[in-house]
């Protein structure tokens, strides 16, 4: 059929493609503000690469799996989602102990590679969900806003997408923050090209330990970065939802073991909204927070310090 016999249809919106496209590569290549009655739907080219994400999971089918395959995964998970806990939100968006400029970078560089974008939307996001938890302007309330758009969708809109700027002048300020959040692909990048380099260097020298530059892509890329997604999402979703409230705090926000467990003590979230202000999360020896004993090891270490702890008012009312 030649063209001019088509059927009249809009005209395919190329140049918002090339845009979407740019944006996957330079975050800083869109300022502009969302028209509102865009703001909130979700933009399906911009979210390809997340989809795209969990496809490669079925990889596993194809690369198999190994011992040294697994072992690869899940230490990317722990040291991946305790820079995600004690970096992204307990120092770059509550600010609750101080470290040195070249260990802020390491670890806003680790939490980059968890493919949450780069610090700076992060904290913005995060500052913005206590200042209006659970009320409409909170983008990922599962109350305001229904249990799958508090998991995943809310950062696959136009107004997840950008980050609020007036949130967070404290941390604009470095521009090796400002960089890595503008061009936030380029981490997991080097994380993935590494992981496949890693993994054809031990298929030769170290042929027994069964794995491959695909194996190791598949499972300690793109399978233990998914889990590490759901895992995280949890808190915005599931920690409002269920467990137990210690603290009769204006949101609905929850404690809970597991959550907890998967996420390093973040699941301790109802005591977190409560106070926001320390450190510590699990507020009894009872309520583990991995990411805490993490937090004093490197301040053992010299790493990080003025780790700020639970108040005795807060103690006081935590009694139970
Ligand atoms: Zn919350
Ligand atoms: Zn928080």
């Amino acid at each position: 059929m030649s063209a001019s016999a088509s059927p009249p249809q809009a005209p395919v919106p190329a140049r918002r493609v090339l845009a979407t496209l740019r944006r996957w590569v330079d975050t800083g290549s869109d300022t502009a503000e969302p028209d509102p009655a865009e703001a909130r739907r979700i933009d399906w080219a911009r979210a390809l690469p997340f989809l795209g994400m969990h496809l490669a999971c079925l990889g596993v089918l194809w690369v198999g799996v190994s011992w040294t395959a697994v072992l690869v995964a899940a230490l990317l998970y722990a040291v991946r989602m305790f820079a995600i806990t004690a970096f992204y939100h307990r120092y770059f968006s509550h600010r609750t102990f101080r470290t040195s400029r070249p260990v802020q970078f390491l670890f806003a560089a680790i939490g980059a590679a968890s493919v949450q974008r780069g610090p700076l939307w992060w904290a913005a996001h995060h500052r913005n969900h206590h200042r209006h938890a659970d009320r409409p302007e909170d983008l990922h309330s599962p109350h305001a806003h229904g249990f799958w758009r508090s998991h995943v969708g809310w950062f696959l809109t136009r107004e997840g997408f950008r980050t609020d700027w007036a949130r967070i002048p404290d941390l604009a300020r470095y521009p090796e923050l400002r960089w890595l959040d503008r061009f936030d692909t380029v981490v997991p990048l080097l994380l993935a090209v590494a992981l496949f380099a890693l993994g054809e260097l031990l298929a030769r020298v170290a042929p027994a330990l069964g794995t491959d530059g695909w194996q190791l892509l598949v499972w300690g890329f793109f399978v233990s970065t998914v889990v590490l997604f759901h895992a995280t999402f949890t808190i915005n979703s599931l920690a409002h939802r269920f467990g137990r409230r210690r603290f009769p705090t204006r949101d609905d926000s929850r404690n809970n073991l597991w959550l907890a467990l998967l996420t390093f003590g973040e699941g301790w979230h109802n005591n977190h909204h409560f106070f926001p202000g320390t450190a510590r999360q699990g507020f009894h020896w009872w309520e583990i927070d991995p990411t805490w004993y993490g937090l004093r090891l490197m301040a053992a270490l010299g790493l990080v310090h003025d780790l700020k702890p639970v108040p005795a008012w807060v103690l006081a009312r935590a009694e139970d």
